[in-house]
C-alpha cells in the first residue's frame, strides 16, 4: 500500500508552489492607504502553556510538508515544538528562552492584524474558521490514496467504481474527502492507518499558528501560511510598517483557507502577492505606469524578474483592476470554487498555460474585463497592456 501511495504523492506535489514574501519597501510610494485599515492596539491575554500536558502541538506530523507549515518554520516543528502561548485566537511557538514579551507581542500583532485581514478580504472570522481545513493536509492526501486504491474496507463505495476510470476514481476519491465532515474523515484514518495513534495528531485548531524566527534580517521577516504565520522576535528585529507586513502575510492565510486544498496552493504568483499587496495597503503602481512591467506573466516566484519593490506594485495594479472591476465579492467566490476543484495532473500537462488548470477553469468562470465581455486568464496575460490602457483612461 505505501509504495502505491507514494506515486500518487509524488504526482500532485508538482503543483505546489509557495514562496516567501519580501519585505516591500514603502519609500517613494504610490499611497494606497484608502485601502489600510490601521489594526487596534489592543494588548491581547494568555497564558503559556507546555504541550505535554495539553496535547496540542505545532505539528505532530512524523513528515511535516512546507505546503502545510511554510518554508521558515522549520525550527517550530523540529525544536520547538511544545512550548507555546495561547490567546483568544493565536498558538505563539518558538524558542523558551525568549523573553515571555515576544511570545505576547506576537499575539498582541497577529490578533488584531488578523481582524483588518478579514475586514480587507471582506470575510468574517467565523467564515474563516469555517472555510479551514482541520485536518492536515497529508493525511487526507494519504486518504484520498487508500480511498483511490480501494484499501479501506469499511467504506461504501460506488456500484460504478470497478467501471471507471483512473482519472474518474480519483476526482471520485478526491471529492469526497473534500466532502467529509472533520469527525468523520478523522475517524476513517485512524480505523486505517497504524501510523497514526490519536486525533491529535491530525487535528488543526481553531487558532491562527504563530511560529517565532530569531533571523536578524527585516527582509523575509513574515510568511503567510496555510497554518498561520511565522515571523520574527520583536526583541531580536522589528521591521518598519510591522502592522502591514503582518496584514500582508494574513492575507496569504486568509488566501490558503479560500483556496487552497491538500494538492496545495494553486493561485499565481502574481495573483496572491497582487491581493497581499494591494489589501495591506502596501504601494500600488499607478495605471499609468503599466507598461514597466509585465505582472500577470508571473506565474512562480521563477517568473520573477527585475527589481522586486516594482514587481510587487504592479501585481497589486493588476489585482487592483480585476477587483474594480469584478468586485471582491466575487473574487472570494472564484476562491472558494478554486478549492472544491480536483488538480487532474494529466490535464494540467496537456495545458498550453503555465498555470493551475483549475485556476484556469474558476478564472475564465468567473473574470470580466472593463466592457463587460469575459475576461480569460490568456487575454489578461495577452492583452494586459491594452487593458490597461483603456483603464486609465
Ligand atoms: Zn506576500
Amino acid at each position: 500500500m505505501m509504495k502505491k501511495l507514494v506515486s500518487i504523492i509524488g504526482v500532485s506535489s508538482l503543483s505546489i508552489m509557495l514562496a516567501a514574501c519580501g519585505d516591500s519597501s514603502e519609500e517613494n510610494s504610490n499611497e494606497n492607504s484608502g485601502n489600510y485599515i490601521p489594526p487596534s492596539s489592543s494588548v491581547v491575554s494568555g497564558q503559556f502553556f507546555n504541550s505535554n500536558e495539553t496535547g496540542k502541538y505545532f505539528s505532530s506530523e512524523k513528515s511535516p510538508h512546507f505546503a502545510q507549515y511554510g518554508q521558515n518554520a522549520r525550527h517550530c516543528y523540529q525544536n520547538y515544538n511544545d512550548y507555546y502561548f495561547e490567546s483568544d485566537k493565536t498558538m505563539v511557538f518558538g524558542n523558551p528562552d525568549l523573553p515571555p514579551s515576544d511570545f505576547k507581542q506576537a499575539a498582541s500583532w497577529v490578533e488584531n492584524n488578523f481582524a483588518s485581514a478579514l475586514t480587507s478580504m471582506g470575510i468574517s472570522e467565523q467564515e474563516f474558521f469555517e472555510q479551514r481545513t482541520n485536518i492536515t493536509f497529508f493525511a487526507l492526501r494519504n486518504l484520498r490514496a487508500w480511498l483511490y486504491w480501494r484499501d479501506i474496507n469499511n467504506f461504501t463505495y460506488p456500484n460504478e467504481f470497478e467501471q471507471w476510470n483512473d482519472s474518474q476514481k480519483y476526482d471520485w476519491a478526491t471529492k469526497t474527502v473534500k466532502s467529509m465532515s472533520t469527525d468523520d474523515a478523522v475517524n476513517l484514518i485512524l480505523s486505517s492507518d497504524l501510523h497514526y495513534s490519536s486525533r491529535e495528531e491530525l487535528i488543526i485548531e481553531d487558532k491562527i499558528y504563530v511560529c517565532l524566527h530569531e533571523n536578524n534580517q527585516p527582509w523575509g521577516w513574515g510568511e503567510g501560511t496555510a497554518m498561520g504565520i511565522t515571523i520574527g522576535a520583536e526583541s531580536i528585529v522589528t521591521p518598519n510598517n510591522v502592522d502591514k507586513i503582518i496584514q500582508h502575510e494574513l492575507i496569504h492565510t486568509i488566501q490558503n483557507v479560500l483556496s487552497t486544498d491538500f494538492d496545495g496552493f494553486k493561485l499565481p504568483r502574481w495573483f496572491s502577492e497582487g491581493q497581499a499587496v494591494y489589501l495591506s495597503g502596501m504601494s500600488v503602481a499607478k495605471k499609468a505606469d503599466h507598461n514597466e512591467y509585465d505582472p500577470t506573466l508571473v506565474v512562480y516566484y521563477s517568473d520573477e524578474y527585475g527589481d522586486i519593490s516594482l514587481a510587487y506594485e504592479h501585481y497589486a495594479l493588476a489585482y487592483q483592476y480585476i477587483k474594480d472591476v469584478n468586485s471582491q465579492t466575487t473574487i472570494i467566490t472564484m476562491m472558494k470554487n478554486l478549492k472544491t476543484l480536483t488538480f487532474d495532473y494529466s490535464i494540467q500537462l496537456n495545458s498550453e498555460l503555465d498555470e493551475d488548470h483549475n485556476y484556469v477553469e474558476v478564472f475564465n468562470n468567473h473574470m470580466k474585463q472593463q466592457n463587460g465581455s469575459p475576461l480569460t486568464v490568456t487575454e489578461y496575460r495577452d492583452n494586459y497592456h491594452s487593458l490597461m490602457s483603456s483603464y486609465a483612461n
